[in-house]
């Protein structure tokens, strides 16, 4: 699976979340940019995405997120796999470095998480897919 964020197929019209935060008992201060990447081959139907956390123009993190019930992702992934259920909500990538707390990049991102953001997802994901045929 290659992974490439959603802006170099969207092009201008695609915002990158950010949020500043200040005095986080986890994290530190300043801007975190939420930098949401999908996995380009058309014929795969992963449904998720993963996110590079940016801050200060350093990759701190990275999550991966899957919009989808965790049935749906057993399914996909057949009944002997044991990872499904990461799969489902929200998770930090095993390749993540974790430059800043994972706990408090997971309490972050939960936190953000709203319906328009998992539409947009969503959106990208399809758009990235499309782009990929
Ligand atoms: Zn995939």
């Amino acid at each position: 699976m290659k992974f490439i964020p959603a802006g170099e197929i969207i092009g201008e019209a695609h915002q990158v979340r950010s949020v500043k935060i200040a005095k986080s008992p986890q994290l530190p201060d300043g801007e975190y940019r939420f930098i949401d990447t999908y996995c380009s081959d058309p014929e795969c139907d992963c449904r998720k995405t993963m996110i590079q956390v940016m801050h200060k123009g350093k990759l701190v993190s990275v999550i991966n997120y899957g919009w989808e019930p965790a049935s749906f992702y057993q399914k996909w992934m057949g009944s002997s796999a044991k990872d499904e259920a990461k799969m489902h909500g929200a998770s930090i990538d095993i390749t993540s470095q974790n430059h800043v707390s994972s706990d408090g990049i997971l309490a972050l991102f939960n936190v953000l998480l709203n319906d328009i953001w998992v539409a947009k997802f969503k959106q990208h994901y399809k758009e990235v897919k499309a782009a990929g045929k």
